[in-house]
């Protein structure tokens, strides 16, 4: 039997546990500063516990979630982190530095890009992570562990996190939402809600339901096509949530949420960097007071894909500001070393013949 992992449990839950061991309550506070203020690896360096506890512990839950199995890069580049779960799946989540502001936060902080999903669903044509299809929702202790393991292994502060790893953080809503609350609360990880950003391929009900909710967040769409048609093309979910749907949801969110909203668009030579999309595109950014985030679509291997010249993409660029609308170019960081999402896990699970 596989124990349950410590750092998934909210305080009112090691509470409960405590009160079944009758052991005192102050101890909660105590446990929860073990693992999310001084970040120990053995239970052993709980040494404010008293031995019999440490021992009960150690018999009852791991102390993380995930291995870290392999780093590629180094300090001051993106490093990806490759973390092996307990079922021998593997997950990627990726560390980048003084990241401009792209998302609203401020600039020059240290950025985790963290995975919410072994695999995808939605299966969207240019992604690594669709490829090999969907293995399962990761749990609230493998998603905010992601964080506490990076800043374990670079032992830097993580200032900001965005949900852009593998998987669609928003078909995975209970864990996320557990493990927002475990990275925000003041006696865990506690970084501020607004330095958090979810990504989706556009979930329409479920960015309802987020607007809805009371969690403050940051919301980014993969837009990728400014017409169903285009968009259909490369991303199935527009059959289901088609851009009117969307456009729809994310109206609503302006109405419930202060937080401006991002719509991400990769450029991929000859299938969406037409400048009449970019035209369609800014009309439906400054419907929603949107601000646009480019990104010149990061090769994988085995898809038939391709950036435009850099040329094209300032063009692109160029047409939104001309409609009023704020847009940045973001030349992808990391791209040497497989950091669009998906890549080295895919790889990992290749050679180990797991898919
Ligand atoms: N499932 C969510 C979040 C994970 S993907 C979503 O789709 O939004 C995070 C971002 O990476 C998305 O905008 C996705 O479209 C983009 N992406 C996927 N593959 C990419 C690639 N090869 N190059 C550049 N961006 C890519
Ligand atoms: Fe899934 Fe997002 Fe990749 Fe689409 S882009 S397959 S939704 S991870």
């Amino acid at each position: 039997m596989i124990l349950p992992a410590l750092p998934g449990l909210s305080p009112e839950e090691i509470s409960e546990w405590l009160a079944t061991q009758n052991e005192p309550s102050f101890r909660t506070k105590q446990i929860l500063e073990w693992i999310w203020k001084k970040k120990v690896t053995s239970f052993d360096e709980m040494t404010n516990l008293p031995a019999a506890l440490r021992e009960k512990l150690a018999a009852s839950f791991r102390l993380t979630a995930l291995t870290h199995s392999k780093t590629q890069g180094s300090e001051d580049t993106t490093r990806k982190f490759l973390f092996k779960l307990h079922d021998g799946r593997y997950i990627e989540s990726v560390l980048i530095p003084a990241n401009p502001a792209l998302y609203g936060e401020k600039s020059d902080r240290r950025t985790l890009c963290v995975s919410s999903q072994v695999g995808c669903a939605y299966g969207c044509k240019f992604c690594a992570s669709g490829l090999a299809g969907f293995t399962r929702n990761l749990d609230a202790a493998e998603i905010a562990g992601q964080v506490l393991a990076a800043e374990q292994i670079s032992g830097e502060r993580v200032d900001s996190l965005v949900f852009m790893g593998m998987g669609e953080p928003m078909a995975n809503f209970n864990n996320l939402m557990a493990a927002i609350r475990l990275i925000t609360g003041a006696e865990t990880l506690h970084l501020g809600a607004r330095h958090l950003t979810i990504s989706t391929s556009g979930l329409a009900p479920q960015i309802r339901k987020l607007a809805d909710h009371p969690q403050q967040i940051r919301l980014a769409i993969s837009f990728h096509g400014a017409t169903d048609e285009v968009r259909s093309q490369i991303m199935p979910v527009n059959k289901k949530y088609p851009v009117a749907e969307l456009m729809d949801a994310l109206n609503h969110w302006n109405s419930t949420k202060k937080q401006k909203l991002t719509l991400e668009y990769i450029l991929i030579q000859g299938v969406n960097d037409d400048l009449e999309q970019a035209k369609i595109l800014a009309s439906h950014a400054k419907r929603i007071n949107a601000k646009v985030n480019l990104i010149p679509y990061n090769t994988v291997e085995g898809l038939e894909w391709k950036r435009p010249a850099i040329s094209h993409c300032r063009a692109f660029q160029e047409t939104l500001k001309n409609f009023g609308v704020t847009a940045t170019l973001r030349i992808e960081k990391g791209h040497d070393i497989d950091a669009a999402c998906g890549q080295l896990r895919l790889k990992q699970e290749t050679a180990e013949g797991i898919v």
